[in-house]
């Protein structure tokens, strides 16, 4: 069975769904690997390392769609401007992808359409449940991780003043203030990184367990005292609050917002769109040449101001609404996540090479299309449709 993996299309992703590591790896279990040229070109890994690792290499994409039973990728398939095509269209009928589908956002409905009257068996990154058993292919984790750190450290480049606390003779400069909102992976791992790098933090989130977790990294908690039956679903997860503590939650921010440097904006709730949480007019009472990291832009943004893909500047503060920030760490983030999918793989075929267990919880979670068919909830009911 052929394993391939493309050169990822997206402007500006250097990452890569395969390392020479993890090629190696699936060889062992018995596949065959085709690496498209310079598919690790962003991550300075070159043809010659995937060879060494016994992949073969291709130049033409199309050929590797057209040859591999299985395709592994990064992002979603997307139109090939080089080529005139779209990558849901180069698979071979009947083939297999794994890769971040996104599947209940309209921007890919149509894509998952294609994929299914293809009859291509597809699987999504972001539908792996969080059990335990499925923690080493967490790619949801593992990017978030990612984008906590980097988001911080984004914002760092852009200000144009210390985040420590530095004495100097003429006097001593104070340590800039940080404002996590959403404390899930990516709001810890931007708490962590702001206090390594010497700055005050509070945090906020509407999960109580979400909340000790920040203050254990030594952020100050903002009091927003919200009952648990409100915020919290089952199984652990927040809620999509209803207006009237949304309402009372922004004015809570509003309190904070004046006196931060740096705001890092994650506050999700699985399936939704992210909740506006800081509206122009929050803006427009912060400080000049403070920072806002909208991470949650994927889901629609947690700042009512924010532009999509953007880094701008509004009322005098740096708003960025960048996509796709672990592409930004690509080394780092390719090999989490080349082998978070090695790992799915592994799993997918515990029966045998060439043998699905669609029964598998972790599998049947992140199905999306299979034999003309899609199967993903969160899709379906986006499309409302029942196929
Ligand atoms: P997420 O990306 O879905 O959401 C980020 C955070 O936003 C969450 O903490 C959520 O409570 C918060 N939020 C939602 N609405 C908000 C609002 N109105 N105001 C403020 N905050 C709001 O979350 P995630 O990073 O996927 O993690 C969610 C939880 O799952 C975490 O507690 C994490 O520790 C846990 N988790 C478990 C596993 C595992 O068991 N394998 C793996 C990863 C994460």
């Amino acid at each position: 069975m052929l394993i391939g993996v493309p050169k990822e299309i997206l402007a500006e992703e250097k990452r890569v769904a395969a390392t020479p590591e993890t090629v190696k790896k699936f060889i062992t279990l018995g596949f065959e690997v085709a690496v498209q040229s310079s598919a690790g070109e962003g991550v300075l890994i070159s043809d010659d390392d995937y060879k060494n690792a016994g992949a073969k290499i291709v130049a033409d994409p199309e050929k590797l769609f057209a040859e591999s039973d299985l395709i592994l990728k990064v992002k979603q398939p997307e139109f090939n401007q080089t080529i005139g095509k779209h990558e849901a269209d180069m698979l071979r009928d009947g083939g297999m992808i794994i890769t971040f589908l996104h599947p209940a956002s309209p921007d890919n409905h149509d894509m998952i359409r294609r994929l299914r009257d293809k009859r291509i068996t597809s699987f999504t990154m972001d539908g792996i449940p969080r059990i335990s058993r499925a923690q080493r292919m967490d790619a949801l984790s593992s990017m978030s991780t990612v984008t906590g750190y980097k988001s911080v450290i984004m914002a760092a480049n852009q200000m144009q003043t210390f985040i420590p606390m530095i004495g100097t003779a003429i006097g001593t400069i104070k340590p800039a203030r940080f404002l996590i909102i959403g404390t899930g992976v990516v709001g810890l791992q931007a708490i962590a990184t702001a206090k390594r790098l010497g700055g005050i933090v509070k945090a906020l989130d509407i999960r109580k367990n979400a909340c000790t977790e920040a203050e254990s990294l030594g952020a100050k908690t903002v009091e927003f005292d919200i009952p648990q039956e409100s915020a919290v679903a089952e199984g652990g997860y927040a809620k999509f609050l209803e207006n009237e503590w949304l309402e009372k939650e922004r004015k809570v921010i509003a309190e904070h917002i004046k006196e931060a440097d740096v705001v890092i904006l994650s506050a999700l709730v699985p399936g939704e769109v992210a909740p506006i949480l800081v509206t122009e007019a929050m803006v427009g009472t912060m400080k000049p040449g403070s920072v806002i990291i909208d991470v949650s832009v994927d889901q629609g943004g947690n700042c009512e101001i924010t532009e999509h893909g953007r880094f701008v500047q509004k009322l005098n503060v740096n708003i960025c609404g960048i996509q796709n920030i672990p592409g930004r760490v690509a080394t780092h983030a390719s090999w989490l996540y080349a082998n978070n999918i090695y790992y799915y793989v592994e799993n997918l075929f515990k029966k045998g090479i060439g043998q699905l267990d669609l029964t598998d919880e972790i599998v049947a979670n992140s199905l999306v299309t299979h034999e003309s068919r899609i199967h993903y909830k969160g899709a379906l009911k986006a499309m409302g449709t029942n196929s």
